[in-house]
């Protein structure tokens, strides 16, 4: 107890001076991560290579090490991606991508005009059946009630395309994680407004380029502890997104993950100077390919650079932007005690307004290692004070960053008590 008074006392002129400075570390990086130029951090024009250049820059720039000989772990995947121009018109009105519309990353190349076949009312089911069985939809695209996880899986009306529509009260999701494999047919998501049953057809323009072999690369630095080099604790946070979706649409993930990015990169900052080197040694690994399957953490967690014994504790941290309802905790039951530490110091220190406890979800970068016996927390803020996800709003000039300084510190003052 004597000892984190201490500790809380020599570190509170460091924190007067520096929380302007955090945030707007956090916001520069942040602003990078999602500009234009980085293409979203997906598989169309290198997005992602372009980031880890930018992450490996700021790790040399800090001064860390690497394990080998240099601060890239090398690996890749297939994708199937959608770098061409993509258009879509309902009869003459041309609808805005992303905003309107949604085309799954799984769609193959397509051109033409297409009639519609609407299936949209349960009391439609029986003549869908009876047009299933008769014509089939070759060379028509089927507004369908199917629920869209079902269509990624197979469509069962066997025409060239589905249309999900999509009410105002929904959001329009974009995901890569079904763009492993490229369907014979497309889906088009789409607001429920913008087309009906007067409308006769729909023009669409779509070109796939499946990547058989995308090279990817996960980000690796360390600062060496002073008393104890060989225990780690390790951050991870996934610094890739979604990419673009054609040629004018592209997903800046301001919260996911650029925020947990930016903080894992301000930690490097932090234990980087002199006066906060740490007894124990610090990780960093930034990860790729998390959106379309948690394959960085997958990969390294395989080819680990260090025995994964070594980890004394792992924390991810992913989406980390708002704060005003606290934390949630991902294997906050698993790590009782680890977890009882983490309220208590935020409770002492009155930083965050609630530590919430969950259980364990593999739902992020955490669970490759966690499932190989490495103790982890997945870590994110929670608040409706924003709530953009997966689409093209997710932009750093909304997020609000909330608690990012108090969170911030919490993982500080987590690390040194792991440290003790
Ligand atoms: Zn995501």
């Amino acid at each position: 107890m004597l000892r984190r008074i201490l500790i809380f006392f020599l570190l509170m002129p460091l924190f007067s001076i520096s929380p302007a400075q955090d945030i707007s570390f956090a916001r520069t990086v942040i602003r990078d991560l999602t500009s234009p130029s980085m293409h979203g951090r997906g598989y169309v024009k290198n997005g992602d290579k372009k980031a880890a250049v930018y992450i490996r820059d700021k790790f040399d720039e800090f001064g860390l090490m690497h394990f080998g000989k240099d601060y890239f772990q090398h690996y890749s995947f297939p994708v199937n991606t959608l770098p061409g121009k993509i258009t879509l018109k309902v009869g003459d009105k041309k609808l805005v991508p992303g905003e309107e519309y949604l085309i799954a990353s799984s769609s193959p190349t397509l051109k033409g005009t297409y009639e519609l076949v609407w299936l949209q009312d349960a009391e439609d089911s029986a003549r869908a059946q009876e047009l299933l069985s008769s014509s089939g939809h070759a060379n028509r695209f089927v507004v369908s009630e199917m629920k869209r996880k079902e269509l990624d899986k197979s469509n069962p009306y066997g025409s060239t395309g589905v249309i999900n529509l999509v009410d105002s009260s929904e959001n329009l999701w974009w995901h890569v994680s079904n763009g492993r494999d490229v369907n014979d047919y497309v889906i088009i998501s789409m607001r429920e407004q913008l087309i009906n049953r007067e409308s006769a057809n729909i023009s669409i323009s779509v070109k796939n380029k499946y990547l058989d072999d995308h090279k990817a690369r996960n980000v690796i630095a360390y600062v060496e502890g002073t008393r104890e080099p060989d225990s780690f604790v390790v951050i991870t946070a996934h610094y890739d997104h979604l990419g673009r979706m054609g040629k004018d649409t592209y997903f800046p993930g301001a919260n996911d993950n650029a925020s947990g990015t930016a903080m894992m990169l301000d930690l490097a900052r932090y234990y980087s100077m002199k006066d906060n080197a740490p007894g124990i040694s610090v990780a960093f690994i930034a990860l790729s390919g998390e959106e379309v399957g948690l394959y960085g953490s997958g990969y390294y967690s395989d080819n680990p650079l260090f025995p994964l014994e070594d980890i004394r504790f792992l924390i991810n941290l992913d989406m980390v932007g708002t704060g005003s309802a606290g934390i949630t905790v991902v294997n906050g039951t698993v790590y009782k005690e680890a977890f009882q530490k983490l309220a208590e110091i935020n409770e002492e220190q009155l930083l965050l307004k609630e530590v919430k406890v969950r259980g364990e979800a593999c739902n992020s970068d955490h669970c490759p290692f966690y499932m190989k016996g490495v103790p982890s927390f997945f870590i994110y803020t929670r608040g409706d004070e924003y709530r953009e996800y997966h689409n093209v709003k997710d932009r750093e000039a909304d997020l609000p960053l909330t608690e990012y300084e108090d969170l911030f510190r919490l993982m500080i003052e987590f690390i040194d008590n792991i440290d003790e």
